[in-house]
């Protein structure tokens, strides 16, 4: 028996497509013994799994997926098979006869701390172990044998033995429930409908669990009834406000309930907050995962209140996008991805108190969609994806954000009703199938009376980001002539990628130093130049918006009069989707070098305290941060860095007490204050002698200012672990962690690199993925004095990471040691020694495995960009 981290095991689409091609499968039963948990020595536990399939074709040798520490045996048909010869790997072969055919396998699998598989948590709080599992897309082989891909769908029956006391549940709910003397208990749970493998999952745990339900009145008149669920770790029980997550929720079904006229079929809605979860949240059909960060330990903003919601209702939205009708393979992940984004989103702007939800989404959401779309790794929504590592890095802005932006178009350009017709077609037509893009097409064809080929060419099946700008000719003061100009190129053919557009262009006018709406209006962009006849004939408006009403998926660029106008006044702008639209232009022209990121922070410290949306706040004041950190130019960075320290200390004075732009200040400042200037105000709010009034330092923000200090060499190791036992807790956990690794001394570097290299600390026990990354992010706060002799040592060392440690921890790793922050010199940004470091790696491992290629390409673009935005600022002082 082995122990060691399971390696990572690739399967291919084109195997796939085989399997399915042999078999389909009738059945799962899985049986798992938890009962060891809780001993931190157990390891492993036995899973038992007995599938039943139909083979299609006889004596074609197949294989199934598992991930384990030991294989006892494998019963095929009632005949034992030779295990020696049968498992190889991560996969057991077999040859199917005709027919009806049973397999058995009796294994052991593995507890986990990456998150990936089934991932074990102790409470750092009270000792209490728990568990959960993540599958997507293909951890579920990590926990029982199964054919891992989503059209090899089934019925699943789970069978769970763990300690009595333990909170137990599953898709469905439990059909039988024995206890034994041995204070365990077994829950047999009923079986599910037939779904994919990597939606299935188990919680197991001394877990809070509340109950509520939810009712509705269905077209036949009968009534459904779903039961409620929620459930979070048992020290969280404090902090867990239920009232507001059930209210969510109810809002959520409801609204699902209206827009796609589908009974939601999976019987109890449960939603399970875990512990170091690598992700938001998953959508397993009747138990949803979510982070625990959503359990607010510390004061929220209304900002995360809203995130937290829209990923309420993202999940909610799978339970038909995904769960109901999947994606074949994970080249159609957008299938469910870009769809949950899009009508999660429209959920909580129309059935939730939340008003800000487009705003949001304009700002945030679409900034990572803008970013990811201009990387040499970008890629059509209808993504190409040949195995399951591509598909593990294909969960992008391009899949999300910009799929769910090409879908608020698609809405705008073929209009609502068709929209909602399509999706409900969808679900009758493919409900518990698999579909690709084809099918898609199909319903909205059916459903809008258009050919949507020429529309799914132009925005599926092409990458990149356009350009939309407005240009004017005038003539004694009136517009002679105004057109929209796109520009787009397709980074991944270099072929021109111009696209139609439903557009909104808003006009704005200076009155008493105010910008103030004048008009607004829509247009069909076709080509590459489009007249926009409403602007001729009149005065040139001092603002003209493209893309006001965020409407279509493309960066804006302002003309040179607009662009001054709202450096001076857009603090006068009070739209909130007007005001985000802009802010995310200017953002995104200093990621493109066109504006100097010292204008860029000029405007910030001048409006930014306007803003009233603290989601859109908080987010210009990492920019903030990022233009100072990434985009001066060493020879302007301090003085840069100075100014914005000063504005953050003066904004969180002047801010209103207890609000959220005031925490936003807060939070902002002890970021900041990791590169200095603010020493006294960091040490002052941590002992008490700064107070600023309404503003409390909770957990979150002492440990902010605590990783501050500690970054500043100015906190002991001692006073961290004083810290954490005063208050232990898992935030304790992470916080101290990064401020330990974050401290100015060559020793403390020195084991950061080396924790976070060979995934454990110095006395040899394995970081979880939390406390890894926290590690990874403490390692990298410093100066080039303390880190440059490490970017030497990262290189060499990348493929073993890669092959050796699981793909979400080398991916932490691997990602996170990148060094990004760098100084531009005499040279150009692509002779920039790290930039070369990347090539010369890039060259010699050109057949290294394309998910890790992926990482070091991005990353490589991202370091080039902040390069010549630094260059950028230097030609503009020339
Ligand atoms: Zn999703």
């Amino acid at each position: 028996m082995e122990n060691q981290q399971p390696r990572n095991q690739n399967l291919s689409r084109d195997e796939a497509a085989e399997r399915a091609r042999i078999l389909s499968v009738d059945s799962y039963e899985v049986d798992l013994d938890l009962t060891g948990a809780p001993d931190p020595a157990v390891t492993g536990y036995r899973s038992r799994t007995r599938i039943a399939l139909t083979a299609h074709v006889a004596g074609e040798e197949t294989f199934l997926d598992f991930i384990h520490g030991g294989v006892a045996s494998v019963v095929h048909n009632g005949k034992p098979l030779d295990t020696a010869a049968a498992v190889r790997g991560s996969r057991i072969h077999f040859t199917p006869e005709a027919g009806h055919n049973i397999l058995e396998v009796d294994a052991t699998a593995l507890y986990s701390t990456s998150g990936e598989g089934m991932h074990r948590f102790v409470d750092p709080v009270d000792g209490q172990t728990y568990l959960y599992p993540q599958y997507e897309p293909a951890d579920a082989r990590r926990v029982f044998a199964n054919f891992e891909q989503p059209d090899l769908k089934a019925p699943f029956t789970f069978t769970v033995t763990a300690p009595a006391h333990w909170h137990v549940a599953s898709n469905q709910s439990v059909a039988e429930h024995s206890e034994h003397e041995n204070d365990t208990a077994t829950s047999v749970f009923a079986p599910t409908l037939p779904i994919s493998t990597y939606i299935t999952t188990i919680l197991a745990g001394p877990y809070h669990y509340v109950t509520d339900s939810w009712q509705r009145r269905l077209e036949d008149g009968s009534t459904l009834t779903v039961p409620l669920g929620l459930s979070c770790r048992a020290s969280l029980a404090e902090n867990f406000d239920a009232d507001a997550l059930f209210s969510t929720t109810r809002q959520g079904l409801d609204f699902f309930h209206d827009l796609f006229d589908y009974p939601y079929p999976w019987g109890k809605y449960d939603q399970a907050f875990v512990p170091e979860y690598n992700l938001g949240a998953m959508e397993n059909p009747g138990l949803v995962t979510f982070t625990e960060n959503y359990v607010f330990t510390s004061r929220a903003t209304e900002s995360q209140y809203e995130g937290r919601a829209n990923t309420i209702m993202h999940e909610m939205a799978h339970m038909w996008f995904g769960d109901l009708v999947t994606m074949r393979w994970w080249d159609d992940l957008w299938l469910k991805e870009s769809f949950a984004d899009f009508i999660g989103t429209l959920a909580v702007a129309e059935a939730t108190d939340f008003d800000t939800a487009w705003v949001t989404f304009a700002n945030r959401r679409k900034a990572w969609a803008y970013v990811q779309d201009q990387l040499p790794t970008t890629h059509p929504i209808v993504a190409d994806i040949p195995d399951l590592e591509a598909a593990r890095q294909n969960f992008d802005g391009i899949t999300y954000a910009k799929g769910a932006s090409v879908l608020k178009q698609l809405d705008a350009y073929v209009g609502r009703e068709a929209f909602v017709s399509a999706a409900r077609t969808y679900f009758r037509r493919h409900e518990y199938g698999n579909t690709t893009l084809a099918d898609f097409l199909a319903v909205l064809g059916e459903a809008s009376g258009r050919d949507m080929g020429a529309w799914s060419e132009a925005w599926l099946r092409t990458a990149g980001v356009g350009s939309l700008k407005v240009e004017f000719s005038e003539h004694d003061g009136d517009v002679t002539s105004a057109v929209i100009v796109q520009e787009g190129v397709d980074p991944t053919t270099g072929s021109p990628a111009i696209r139609p557009h439903t557009l909104g262009l808003g006009t704005f006018e200076l009155r008493g130093g105010v910008l103030e709406r004048t008009g607004g209006f829509r247009l069909d962009v076709i080509g590459a130049r489009t007249e926009v006849p409403e602007l001729v004939g009149r005065p040139r408006p001092a603002v003209v918006l493209p893309n006001d009403g965020d409407l279509t998926y493309a960066k804006v660029r302002f003309d040179e009069a607009t662009l001054e106008v709202l450096l001076e006044h857009l603090g006068s702008l009070t739209e909130p989707l007007a005001r985000a639209t802009a802010w995310a232009a200017l953002w995104s022209m200093v990621r493109d070098a066109v504006l100097p990121a010292p204008v860029f922070l000029t405007a910030v410290r001048r409006h930014v305290a306007t803003i009233t949306d603290v989601g859109v706040l908080s987010t210009i004041l990492g920019q903030a941060e990022t233009a100072v950190q990434r985009y001066c130019p060493p020879n302007v960075r301090d003085a840069e860095h100075r100014e914005l320290a000063r504005a953050l200390h003066d904004f969180l004075l002047a801010a209103e007490p207890g609000s959220d732009a005031q925490l936003a200040f807060a939070r902002a400042l002890a970021e900041l204050a990791r590169a200095g200037e603010l020493d006294h105000v960091v040490a002052g709010l941590l002992d008490g002698s700064v107070a600023v009034e309404g503003l409390i330092v909770d957990e979150q923000l002492r440990w902010a200012l605590l990783q501050a200090g500690a970054a500043r060499g100015h906190i002991t190791t001692s006073t961290l672990e004083a810290e954490r036992q005063a208050n232990p807790s898992a935030v304790a956990t992470v916080g101290q962690a990064l401020a330990w690794a974050a401290r100015p001394e060559a020793q403390v570097k020195q084991a950061a690199f080396d924790a976070a290299l060979s995934g454990t600390d110095a006395e040899g026990a394995v970081l979880s993925n939390d406390v890894l990354s926290a590690t990874v992010n403490g390692f990298l706060i410093g100066s080039h004095e303390l880190l440059d002799g490490y970017y030497e040592r990262y290189w060499p060392v990348l493929a073993d990471i890669w092959e050796t440690m699981s793909i979400g921890l080398a991916t932490r790793i691997v990602q996170g040691l990148f060094p990004l922050d760098q100084d531009l010199g005499t040279e150009a940004p692509e002779q920039h020694r790290v930039v070369r470091g990347a090539d010369a790696w890039l060259t010699e491992h050109d057949q290294a495995p394309r998910a890790l290629r992926r990482i070091i390409i991005e990353q490589r673009d991202q370091l080039v960009r902040t390069l010549r935005g630094q260059a950028a600022v230097n030609t503009s002082r020339a």
